[in-house]
């Protein structure tokens, strides 16, 4: 009887297969063949079970893992050669002649990790995972560099896909497009409806066919939401920001079926199995995205990896409404909290305070983009601290959305009037720009910095440089001095805004180079990088922590779950 282990490939920054993975988890399995002279080939994909309660184990199954580079446990950087696994959980970490390593030599099985490099599972700290798995269906339009590339894509995918009842399309970088988002540019490509959702998740540009079945015409602006109009009032093709979340997604949530969501789930959930990680926090889950999770995890009996979710609370002008979501949250976590299930639960509520600088509306301390006025946070600060308070008494983690240098400091400003606040763990999500007293008052104030790197891409940058003064511009992503102020510092990927492959993520946070385009040479604020050690840290412990769940995870020690990935890697930031 072997442990189960989960083999797959991942890629690197540049595309080149070369990671293989492994994820043991407790499932008795016999005759597993396990071989990595094909790590740098076709690898079989075991499925991944989980029961942690179901299995009445009698027998204990034990494996050694040696001759590798385990990253020592509370050393990043150091390692050492050899891991024990007991059934799930990690039994030992450290070198061949420890005694608890010749003490189960004689019965336990040996795989050779043959100078891999083996992490804790990594563990996506902010994803979308109904979306992600959704938009994996996409047509993606990333590649595309100007209109016509768009069209053209459209027309191809189009013809390809002709019982699809609607074309829905993803990775639309604004700047691409110069701001052209009109529905008539779509409108001859095809009759059906045509989405095409903006990298950032902030807007959708539609044909005149998506407007018509979305009833745009007819919709006001929802608060915080703008559809885009001609002079005589007809929608011009562009819906952003509350638009966006109150208008386009819950009538594309309306008509998918049920099957196709909890499809959608499977596929994102395996997707990220093989890049390695091992576990993922949802940040901004709803209503159906919830019954759909549910669903699944019914279905399968576990969820193949511990999945954490954090409920989305629209910004009202009317406190009853904002209560009445918070309560939501409240409810679930009665059934499920970390005390009744660690590995499936819900940790708090999403506050999305923030916009987009190619939307104009990313709240900075100055005008920006032609703007003659200063763009407020999407929450007044009232209302946010209300929210915040409201959450944490009932003992609820809050993120606060705030990617720009005024609502980060309005979100730090009404975090601090929270009693307790380290204990509390909020963390703040992106941290795009920053103002220098800011960075500081993360660490000083115990807020965890959620952040993602593949979000300074050079490749994707956008507009940004032509729209921010670049003085401001130097002050984007100041990751290392978040730690330098002490901040924890977690990442995540914001899949599917990006993609969900753990390695491109730490090489754009160690390099500040593009893993889009590895042959571009900009960087972007290169004194900004983090080590590797920080940045693996902030990809396992670091979630693990902002997620409550490091007790148990997010780094290789006995006792812990053996959640942990093999890496066939230099460990250089460069060769990632
Ligand atoms: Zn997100």
């Amino acid at each position: 009887m072997l442990h189960h282990l989960n083999v797959a490939q991942s890629h690197t920054a540049n595309g080149i297969p070369c990671l293989c993975l492994i994820c043991p988890r407790q499932l008795h399995q016999p005759n597993l063949n396990f071989n990595f002279d094909n790590s740098r080939s076709q690898l079989p994909l075991l499925p991944l079970l989980h029961h942690p309660s179901s299995l009445n184990r009698i027998i204990i199954v034990t494996t050694i893992f040696n001759n590798g580079r385990i990253l020592c446990p509370g050393s990043w950087g150091r390692f050492v050669s050899t891991l024990v696994v007991e059934d799930d959980h990690l039994a030992h970490v450290g070198w061949d002649s420890d005694e608890a390593i010749v003490r189960v030599q004689a019965t336990a099985s040996t795989v050779d990790l043959r100078n891999r490099i083996v992490l804790p599972g990594f563990i996506d700290g902010h994803v979308h995972i109904l979306n992600s798995g959704i938009s994996l269906q996409k047509l993606d339009l990333l590649p595309c560099k100007n209109v016509a590339d768009i069209q053209s894509s459209i027309t191809t995918y189009a013809a390809t896909h002709p019982s699809d009842p609607r074309i829905l399309c993803r990775g639309w970088v604004q700047s691409v497009t110069d701001g052209n988002a009109s529905a008539t540019v779509l409108d001859d490509l095809d009759p059906r409806p045509i989405y095409i959702e903006a990298l950032d998740l902030h807007s959708t540009w539609c044909n005149n066919a998506a407007l018509k079945e979305l009833e745009a015409e007819s919709k006001p602006d929802p608060p915080g939401g703008k559809i885009h109009r001609y002079q005589n009032g007809t929608p011009s093709g562009l819906l952003e920001e509350a638009a966006q979340f109150d208008v386009v997604w819950p009538f594309l949530d309306r008509v998918m079926s049920m099957k196709n969501k909890v499809a959608a789930i499977d596929a994102a959930i395996r997707a990220h199995q093989r890049a390695g990680y091992t576990g993922l926090v949802d940040m901004a889950m709803g209503e159906s995205g919830w019954v759909a999770l549910n669903m699944y995890r019914n279905q399968r009996g576990e969820l193949p990896m511990h999945v954490a979710v954090h409920w989305l609370v629209p910004y009202s002008k009317c406190d009853a409404d904002i209560c009445s979501h918070i309560d939501r949250a409240i409810e679930i976590q009665q059934t499920f909290n970390r005390k009744i299930s660690s590995e499936f639960c819900i940790n708090g509520i999403k506050l999305l305070c923030d916009g987009t600088v190619d939307g104009c509306t990313a709240g900075l301390h100055q005008a920006y983009g032609g703007l003659s006025n200063i763009v407020d946070p999407i929450w007044p600060a009232d209302a946010l601290s209300l929210a915040i308070c409201r959450a944490t008494n009932a003992g609820l983690q809050c993120v606060i959305y705030a990617v720009w240098d005024r609502t980060v400091q309005q979100a730090i400003d009404c975090l601090c009037q929270i009693q307790d606040l380290p204990a509390c763990r909020h963390p703040i999500e992106h941290l795009e720009i920053t103002t220098p007293e800011d960075a500081k008052r993360l660490g000083q104030l115990g807020i965890v910095a959620s952040v993602q790197p593949v979000h300074l891409d050079p490749a994707t940058f956008g507009g940004w440089p032509e729209m921010l003064e670049i003085q401001r511009c130097k002050r984007a992503f100041a990751y290392q001095e978040f730690v330098e102020g002490g901040a924890h510092l977690a990442f995540g990927t914001d899949s599917p805004t990006a993609n969900h492959q753990a390695l491109p993520n730490l090489y754009v946070a160690t390099t500040r180079r593009s893993s889009i385009q590895p042959s571009l040479q900009d960087t972007i604020n290169p004194e900004c990088a983090v080590s590797l050690a920080t940045a693996v840290s902030a990809a396992t412990a670091g979630t693990a922590y902002a997620s409550f769940s490091e007790s148990w995870t997010g780094i290789l020690r006995a006792g812990f779950k053996a959640n942990f990935v093999v890496v066939d890697m230099i460990w250089a930031p460069e060769s990632l």
